[in-house]
């Protein structure tokens, strides 16, 4: 076993060596622009990057004309909030409202705040103690001057799956466009976007074994017309909606990572769902006062949430050494204040300072998970004994 241990898997993830392999043509020898029609170098190109847009609608049940390539899940997200918003304006169109989560990923509330400085009226609907959306108030949410619903499919702290084939129904009834920040859920359990009648789905390739700063956004054709106001204005890639050269080896990284996850999605969910449960046994069955943040019932295969009674986090991470977890999202390790995902649940600030957040993945195995067990228990065990706590049950 080699140390140390990666198990922050939602932060995001190592490339899987097929998808290098696969990216490794598309730097040195086919390196033209996939804009430059006119020779082979670019038609080359060309023909990669459709290929791997083939690769990821297939993977999520949609076309690969509805595929926009871009750099990331946090441009993707800018790009549906603002784009349809601002499109909505530019075309005179009625409605400046947009309903969203207090639980969504930051490249999501950021989009929706600054549109709410521009105008737009934004409501956030509370989660219950599982992070579950109360469906009735999202549904009493929506009102005439609604555009758009945004609804991530898999969170990324807690691992907690909203009902998103309800929402699209709501939505599809209502007249109102759906927006999904889908990228922890992608390769990792089905997302159909025909099925879930989803307009606009956000995907990045790192959270899937595939690079850094390449991404897509799913926008839907048809009726009624998903239209977006670029973000980035330059040589009309795209269909006009995102412009710029295309990162070419990025995309088709990208699509051998939704190829490899199409393949083998349903068996990995089944040994991680074995590797998480032997985590949280392991460690609840070894410790007191460890408990399960968000729904364990409709939760990411991967993902383990917990916090730890009478631990500091911080102190835990640190005292963790050979272990990679986290505390929470990536973008706000370095801030002290507690995860405001864990607060949305209505958790008390001791608590939610108490949580580690665990995100296993392909490369992990049994070993590692008992290692990580045993360096879990020593280490809560060493900070409860040196800060004195007890335990309430324990006192009573
Ligand atoms: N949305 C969610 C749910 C995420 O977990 C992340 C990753 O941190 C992002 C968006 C941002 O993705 P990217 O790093 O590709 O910009």
């Amino acid at each position: 076993m080699r140390l140390p241990i990666y198990m922050d898997n939602h932060a995001t993830t190592p490339v899987d060596p097929r998808v290098l392999e696969a990216m490794l043509p598309y730097f040195t020898q086919t390196f033209g622009n996939a804009a430059s029609r006119t020779h082979v170098f670019g038609q080359e190109a060309a023909a990669a990057v459709e290929r791997a847009r083939k690769q990821i609608a297939c993977l999520i049940n949609a076309s690969p004309q509805e595929i926009v390539f871009t750099s990331g899940a946090t441009e993707s997200d800018n790009l549906a909030i603002k784009g349809l918003a601002r499109m909505h304006r530019q075309e005179g169109k009625p409605g400046s409202h947009i309903v969203t989560l207090p639980t969504e990923h930051k490249a999501v509330l950021d989009s929706c705040s600054r549109l709410e400085k521009e105008g737009f009226e934004v409501s956030y609907v509370p989660v219950g103690a599982d992070g579950l959306v109360d469906f009735g108030e999202l549904e009493s949410a929506i009102n005439e001057r609604t555009i758009l619903i945004s609804v991530m499919a898999a969170n990324n702290e807690i691992g907690v799956l909203q009902p998103i084939r309800e929402i699209g129904e709501l939505c599809h009834e209502r007249g109102v466009l759906f927006h999904s920040d889908a990228v922890q859920a992608i390769g990792k359990i089905p997302v159909d976007a025909q099925a879930m009648n989803v307009d606009l789905i956000s995907i990045t390739a790192h959270k899937i074994y595939g690079p850094k700063g390449v991404g897509a956004l799913y926008v839907r054709d048809g009726k009624p017309e998903v239209r977006l106001a670029p973000l980035i204005d330059g040589g009309g890639h795209e269909l006009g909606m995102r412009s710029g050269t295309l990162n070419v080896p990025g995309i088709v990284g990208l699509g051998k990572a939704c190829e490899l996850c199409m393949e083998e999605m349903a068996e990995e969910s089944r040994r991680l769902i074995t590797l998480r449960d032997r985590l949280k046994d392991g460690i609840q069955s070894r410790l007191e006062g460890v408990r399960v943040n968000g729904s364990m019932e409709r939760r990411l295969p991967q993902n383990l949430n917990l916090s730890f009674d009478g631990v500091e986090g911080e102190a835990l991470l640190t005292g963790l050494d050979g272990v990679a977890v986290s505390s929470g999202a990536a973008c706000r390790s370095l801030a002290s204040e507690s995860s405001y995902v864990l607060r949305a649940l209505g958790m008390s600030e001791d608590r939610a300072q108490s949580s580690i957040r665990f995100g296993l993945g392909r490369f992990n195995n049994q070993e590692e998970v008992d290692y990580v067990i045993d360096r879990v228990v020593e280490t809560v065990k060493g900070l409860r004994e040196f800060s004195e706590f007890t335990l309430p049950s324990a006192e009573a």
